[in-house]
């Protein structure tokens, strides 16, 4: 039997090769689809340690498969290779060479991370029972890579039996650098979007008895789409619509033929989620007909809730006990309304999804995702290794706690 305590050792000895990598993918860092660089340096090193590399899943995406010496289940771990259209602001020796693009919502890290993972375990192959396949997928900033990638049989041959991955960076406040957060069930919502056209009769502004003003009507509606989260939800049940851009009109003096606004629509369950597409079209119908305007609505479909299993997700606070000690193994405070491509993977496969702290505030690391000046600590790189190479070895490791 494999000794956690071993595989923690081990992955502490490749830190600074984790970290290297970690710089590499930070200086070159890549937009939504377009991987291709990343794609081939995470091949490269994967293929170099024996695994059955596939590039080019879904465009850009790689799943590489070390398969064990024993027989037995197959468990994924997934990384996201994305950056950002963000100009770097860090003034670190590794920072972006390219202009207008950072790796601001530290995936070079996750993809570090399971690199690391892949290398610690690609030296105990013989004695693994069944298989570890590592899924690095693209564009998990913009439309989503997961269900290209799981359309094009990422979890297939051999079927996926539970899948892992986890976010690190400034998360919260009040979280020490290296804590893990766990959350057994909902963890992220759904973000999906409304796009709303009204539709009146535009005339001059001092007739508006002539005239049908979407204005007005669009005033009304976004009011009234506001109670549907505060009057039509349970008050402990967190859904959110936010209405982010408005359009109409072109001078003071003119009643606006038009008015289109969209806005994007988060829940936690896919009923929540069902619930908020069929009333939202109700309530703008009611009062864009009440007032004599005409509607057009569209509810696209974003990312799913993630939601993740409870019984894998106590193995897995199990697991990062025995790495970080149990007093740094936590429950998340609450579920994030920010969604999270990892939930498509979680849709067509059980498993679960966690947060690493890497933010340490002494080394200035106070920015949040997505900022210009986004940094991680990097001693969580080999902590993140460690704890996804120990959940893929659970059941045949030796832990302490
Ligand atoms: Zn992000
Ligand atoms: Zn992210």
């Amino acid at each position: 039997m494999i000794e956690i305590e071993a595989i923690k050792k081990e992955a502490e000895c490749l830190r600074e090769e984790i970290v290297a990598w970690r710089r590499h993918i930070h200086q070159y860092p890549e937009l939504g689809f377009e991987t291709k660089e990343t794609e081939a340096f995470v091949s490269g090193l994967l293929r170099e340690w024996g695994l059955e590399v596939r590039t080019g899943v879904a465009g850009h995406g790689v799943v590489a498969l070390l398969k064990g010496g024993k027989e037995g289940r197959t468990i994924a771990i997934r990384a996201d290779m994305d950056a950002l259209p963000v100009k770097e602001e860090t003034g670190l020796p590794f920072a972006s060479e390219i202009e207008g693009c950072m790796h601001a919502c530290a995936h070079d890290a996750h993809t570090a991370m399971a690199l690391g993972a892949a290398k610690v375990l690609s030296k105990h192959k013989e004695e693994i029972e069944g298989n570890v396949k590592f899924i690095f997928q693209p564009a998990e900033e913009t439309v989503g890579g997961a269900k290209p990638m799981i359309d094009d049989g990422a979890l297939e041959n051999p079927k996926v039996d539970e899948i892992i991955g986890l976010h690190t960076g400034c998360l919260w406040p009040s979280q020490k650098v290296g804590e893990v957060y766990v959350s057994y069930g909902p963890m992220m919502a759904s973000a999906d979007i409304i796009k709303v056209k009204i539709k009146g009769m535009g005339g001059h502004g001092a007739l508006p008895h002539q005239a049908v003003d979407p204005v007005l009507i669009a005033a009304y509606a976004i009011v009234a789409l506001q109670s549907l989260v505060s009057r039509e939800i349970s008050p402990t049940v967190p859904a959110v619509i936010t209405i982010g851009t408005i359009e109409g009109g072109t001078a003071p003096n003119i009643i606006s033929g038009d008015v289109s606004f969209s806005g994007s629509v988060r829940a936690l369950s896919q009923e929540q989620r069902e619930f908020l597409e069929k009333r939202i079209y109700e309530v703008l119908q009611g009062v864009v007909s009440g007032m004599r305007g005409e509607l057009e609505y569209r509810y696209i479909y974003g990312y799913p809730p993630l939601v993740n299993d409870e019984k894998i997700t106590a193995d897995l606070a199990d697991v990062a006990k025995n790495v970080v000690g149990s007093e740094h193994v936590k429950t998340i405070p609450e579920p994030v309304m920010g969604a999270e491509d990892m939930a498509y993977f979680l849709n067509y496969t059980r498993g679960t999804y966690f947060f690493l702290s890497g933010c340490n505030l002494r080394k200035g690391q106070i920015y949040p995702h997505h900022n210009s000046k986004f940094d991680i600590d990097e001693d969580v790189l080999s902590v993140g290794t460690a704890i996804l190479s120990s959940f893929a070895l659970r059941g045949q490791i030796k832990t302490k706690i």
